[in-house]
């Protein structure tokens, strides 16, 4: 906490010195070519700053969430989509040149996961934003917050209520968001008992949602201390990996990039009951039996990126819970070992690195 509260002072020192510095040059952290997160792929380099583009605000960025979204851009199981990339998309930034009534300078935002859409495609003009067949990804089809600075479309910034400040706003911007649409896909409903499996990032902002509306939770991972924090944030029932919840779920979610653990959730599953899988890539969906665990109108169901409605809706309840995640932070020197930490399962809560 020492550690936190010096960098946070560093920077406000420096926020103070810059702001009326017009920004040429920034720190990043840059993707070349995607490689096992041991090999440290990504080099921390100064690069020319985002050059302002109309319908964008440039932000300085505060702090910046690390997502395992990253995690497998870096190592290459989504396909390279720049030749050049800085990753990063739980992004608080402070607008520096916003040129826009409703956006001044220095007013603080989130970005997201989703930068940008086509607004034409079918899926848009139905209200599907998030199945948009052109969209952007920040972080990933353009450049993200792992730097000092960072360009955002005006439209897909959210602004931030004060209550939360940067480094716990920074997981709410995709681990919250996401998994609060996963408890949408899910249809959970007051009361419901629920069964979250994997308890990273996204679960641990999940289960304060759920026990505000009266869920039971039940919460299966792997990791003792992953465990523990399950328990110390009031599931009603933690077990590992291996461990089935007590009782029939009426929904379950997955969070681990595994297609084991969906099986094994769906086998927890009662009849009716729906699985949400909050993940953007599966090692493999294994086969499994049809007749015991899907029949008796079981669902499953992927979740796939977020609207802005669930942005707004997540970022109001998080301040109405007060939702507070456990956060562990890294500077943007030390973005590699920040991912590294993630897929060792090393960082209980999230992760958010500061530049
Ligand atoms: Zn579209
Ligand atoms: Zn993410």
């Amino acid at each position: 906490m020492r550690d936190i509260e010096k960098t946070l002072e560093r920077r406000a020192r420096r926020d103070r010195r810059e702001k009326h510095r017009s920004i040429e040059s920034m720190k990043a952290a840059v993707l070349s070519s995607p490689a096992a997160i041991s090999n440290r792929p990504l080099r921390i380099q100064d690069v020319p700053a985002p050059e302002p583009e109309p319908g964008h605000v440039l932000l300085r960025v505060r702090a910046c969430g690390v997502c395992r979204t990253d995690l497998h851009i870096v190592e290459g199981e989504l396909p390279v989509r720049r030749e050049a990339l800085i990753p990063g998309h739980q992004i608080v930034g402070e607008i520096a040149n916003g040129g826009q009534p409703e956006l001044p300078a220095g007013m603080r935002v989130g970005v997201s996961w989703i930068g940008g859409i086509d607004g034409t495609c079918w899926y848009c003009r139905q209200g599907f934003e998030n199945l948009c067949d052109a969209p952007t990804f920040t972080g990933y089809t353009v450049n993200g917050g792992y730097a000092e600075c960072a360009l955002a479309r005006a439209d897909f910034v959210f602004p931030l209520p004060e209550s939360l400040d940067d480094l716990h706003a920074a997981p709410l911007l995709c681990a919250g968001i996401i998994g609060f649409r996963s408890l949408r896909v899910a249809g959970v409903q007051q009361g419901d008992r629920v069964g979250l499996f994997g308890f990273g990032a996204s679960a641990h902002l999940v289960i304060a949602v759920l026990k505000s509306w009266q869920c039971k939770t039940y919460v299966s991972t792997r990791g003792e201390s992953h465990r523990k924090l399950a328990a110390s944030l009031g599931a009603d029932w933690v077990g590992s990996e291996h461990d089935k919840p007590p009782v029939e779920l009426d929904r379950a979610i997955t969070f681990a990039p595994s297609g084991d653990v969906v099986v094994a959730a769906l086998s927890s599953l009662r009849k009716g009951g729906v699985l949400a899988i909050n993940a953007i890539h599966l090692d493999r969906m294994p086969q499994f039996d049809y007749d015991r665990l899907l029949w008796g109108e079981r669902q499953i169901r992927s979740v796939a990126n977020m609207t802005r409605q669930d942005a707004r809706d997540l970022l109001r309840i998080a301040a109405e819970i007060p939702l507070h995640p456990k956060v562990t932070l890294f500077p943007l020197d030390q973005a590699n070992e920040a991912l590294l930490a993630l897929k060792n399962d090393a960082i209980d809560g999230a992760a958010v690195i500061v530049p």
